[in-house]
């Protein structure tokens, strides 16, 4: 029988493309090592500098940081989310009754299967300022979230370009206002610029560089989860089977108990994504005694910590986009 030269190379294309394709699922270990201390500590030093002022929504240094983000993007060619002007999603805010302008930041990798679902990860740009001179730089809070979620997309770009993309989109938001009350979050979860509905869950870091020091066991080897079930066990389970897979961190629960005083699953802003019926997971490491304070500074913080736990995002957001059946929530089963 005659064998056409078309149909050699249509042969030929789908053994590379089932090759990339299994590739794809298996190998997030090879772009999890683009991920570094030396890395996070340059990134950071940066964002957490005097010269961002602290950060508080609407002033100089919070345009400083949703500049810095920008220029992150643009320079490791990651793509703005359509609708964003140039990256950023400007609004205006009342504040003590004075009208602020303000703006999130969002990037995109725009998934190879599935492009309309995604995972949102998310971190808070903003800080508390500078009171009386004195400069809140915000290191671990949230400068810590913010250089993780730099890091993070420079390795899905990295997978991305040597064929290896997500099958679901990753989005990178950072968010504005925060501090002020969760306020950039609930201005995006009320006006989306992709469709709610396909967001299969949001990944929220907010402070993950430091050690809580009212733990008794030392070891710096371990992470608070807070939300991972509430909305999706399908969730908990990617994200424990994950962590057991790759980072072995010591996964602490105990903020994630219905009764915990702190209230912390109310209080950053995946919050803002729980109420949309959207499954979060919150990052934390526990607060210090330099939370809000002028002495949260970029070199408390401990940046193997920080690298292990920004890849235990990075590992879970790449399961939740590469899986073949996205996750459900609890009432779905
Ligand atoms: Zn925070």
């Amino acid at each position: 029988m005659f064998f056409k030269c078309s149909q050699f190379n249509f042969i030929l294309f789908s053994f590379l493309f089932i090759f990339f394709f299994v590739k794809a699922q298996n190998d997030p270990e090879k772009f999890a090592k683009s991920i570094t201390e030396q890395e996070l500590k340059e990134l950071l030093y940066v964002y957490a500098s005097d010269y961002f002022d602290g950060r508080e929504t609407g002033t100089r240094g919070q345009k400083i940081a949703v500049d810095f983000l920008r220029s992150f993007y643009q320079t490791h060619k990651i793509a703005p989310v359509m609708g964003t002007q140039n990256y950023f999603q400007p609004f205006e805010l009342t504040l003590k009754k004075k009208i602020i302008n303000t703006e999130n930041v969002l990037a995109i990798i725009p998934g190879f299967e599935k492009p309309e679902e995604y995972i949102i990860l998310s971190s808070h740009l903003d800080h508390i300022g500078n009171h009386n001179g004195k400069i809140n730089n915000g290191a671990d809070d949230d400068g810590s979230g913010n250089v993780a979620l730099l890091e993070i997309a420079e390795a899905f770009q990295l997978a991305s370009e040597s064929g290896q993309g997500p099958k679901r989109s990753i989005v990178f938001l950072h968010l504005t206002g925060e501090e002020k009350g969760l306020l950039g979050s609930e201005y995006y979860v009320e006006h989306p610029l992709l469709p709610l509905d396909n967001a299969v869950a949001n990944l929220n870091i907010d402070m993950i560089g430091r050690l809580d020091p009212k733990r008794k066991d030392k070891d710096p080897k371990y992470i608070y989860l807070i939300g991972s079930d509430r909305l999706s066990q399908d969730l908990h389970l990617v994200s424990d089977a994950t962590n057991k897979k790759y980072t072995q961190l010591k996964i602490d629960y105990k903020y994630n108990e219905k009764n915990d005083p702190n209230r912390f699953y109310f209080r950053s802003d995946h919050y803002n994504f729980a109420k949309k019926n959207i499954p979060v997971i919150f990052y934390f490491n526990g607060t210090h005694a330099d939370y809000h304070k002028p002495t949260d500074t970029a070199d408390k913080i401990n940046y193997y910590i920080l690298a292990l736990r920004t890849k235990l995002v990075f590992y879970t957001a790449w399961e939740l986009a590469n899986r073949k059946d996205r996750i459900r929530l609890n009432h779905q089963k």
